[in-house]
């Protein structure tokens, strides 16, 4: 993965002397630094590039914990979210916060961690006994950052205390030297977003190879960590049922299936404000070469065909590599479920209950 260093840092006052503050400015001692008393007046619209590379260290004020997002139409899971981070220094072509954060680009960092932690444990306290899954990668990559922020040393102790808590940290990174010392529990779930080498290389700019996030998986696996894997975006392209098939060949060849606790499985989704600004910013893409068209929930999928062969091909051999790992569909309608895994759609609810079930099972083994 490609180093990152901001050209330049904003410090919002209240939270100058926060640790993750002192920890950020440790690792950045060149980058010239400005305290203001609001870094709110960058958050205003403004070319995604440079914005990209100011680093903002904020206090947190909205809201610190809600559900993942529903979209209509679609089997949606249970998980929470919540973002310590917003926007990413990585690059990938397809990336939607180009265009969910194009009113406000400036990378950001909230420092006020503990404000995410109460919020967490209310949550817990108002469902006692009932399993959730909580993740950090609604708004940004969960760990390309970890390595200035320290984050992973706060969630992960946390959640490993946490009886009926589970937390993914969702990345396209390597940065997983912090999570590799710590002792998770089985409570969180380290998870690579993976590609062809080929997309990887050309569309996810500044990441990690994929090769190399599958070394990183391997490791977190041994390390004790349960591992996700999230092929989405399918992307179609020349030779992509070849290139697929390597790349589930490779997971294969790298991780132990006893310790994944899922796979989900999606396609590339875009709205059309994103198709506007990702051309301008990579002119090198071929995403959009495809034709495209408007799904219910307003963005732009593949044809139904094209989606349903891709998605077959890849659960099949998903499932040929093990039956006992859950799979899911990303955010697709019970009718493509029902095309793809030629049984009966399941209730959101049964996923997410077996989800749970998975995790739990990985924590006590
Ligand atoms: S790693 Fe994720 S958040 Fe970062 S640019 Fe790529 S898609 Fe966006």
């Amino acid at each position: 993965m490609q180093p990152f260093v901001p050209q330049r840092l904003l410090i919002e006052a209240a939270v100058a002397e926060a640790p993750v503050t002192r920890r950020i400015r440790a690792a950045f001692p060149k980058v010239p630094a400005e305290t203001l008393s609001s870094v709110q007046d960058w958050k205003e619209p403004g070319p995604i590039t440079p914005a990209k590379r100011i680093l903002a260290v904020a206090e947190h004020r909205g809201e610190a914990l809600k559900p993942f997002p529903k979209i209509k139409h679609a089997i949606n899971l249970g998980d929470y979210v919540f973002n310590p981070v917003s926007n990413c220094h990585l690059e990938c072509s397809y990336c939607i916060l180009q265009s969910y954060l194009q009113n406000n680009p400036v990378l950001t960092v909230f420092a006020n961690t503990g404000r995410f932690l109460d919020a967490i444990r209310a949550l817990a306290a108002a469902h006692p006994g009932r399993g959730l899954r909580l993740g950090t990668g609604e708004l940004s990559d969960s760990l390309a950052l970890d390595g200035v922020t320290g984050f992973s040393g706060e969630w992960i102790p946390f959640f490993a205390g946490q009886p009926d808590l589970f937390l993914e940290l969702k990345t396209k990174s390597d940065r997983i030297d912090q999570p590799l010392k710590l002792d998770g529990r089985g409570h969180t779930v380290l998870s690579w977003s993976l590609a062809p080498e080929e997309i990887a290389r050309r569309e996810e700019l500044k990441c990690a190879s994929t090769a190399r996030r599958l070394d990183c998986a391997r490791r977190a696996q041994e390390a004790g960590y349960p591992v996700g894997l999230h092929l989405d975006p399918l992307i179609c392209h020349e030779g992509w049922e070849k290139n697929y098939d390597e790349l589930l060949e490779a997971i294969a060849a790298s991780l132990d299936p006893r310790r994944v606790a899922w796979v989900s499985v999606g396609s590339l989704r875009y709205d059309k404000a994103l198709k506007e600004i990702a051309t301008g910013r990579f002119p090198q893409t071929k995403i959009f070469a495809e034709d495209f068209i408007p799904a219910p929930d307003g963005k732009l999928r593949y044809f139904k065909t094209l989606r349903r062969e891709m998605y077959r091909r890849v659960w099949r051999r998903l499932g040929e590599w093990s039956e006992a790992v859950p799979r899911y569909l990303c955010m697709e309608p019970p009718w493509m479920w029902e095309e793809v895994t030629e049984r009966a759609a399941p209730a959101p609810e049964t996923v997410e209950a077996r989800l749970l079930a998975r995790l739990r099972e990985l924590a006590a083994a």
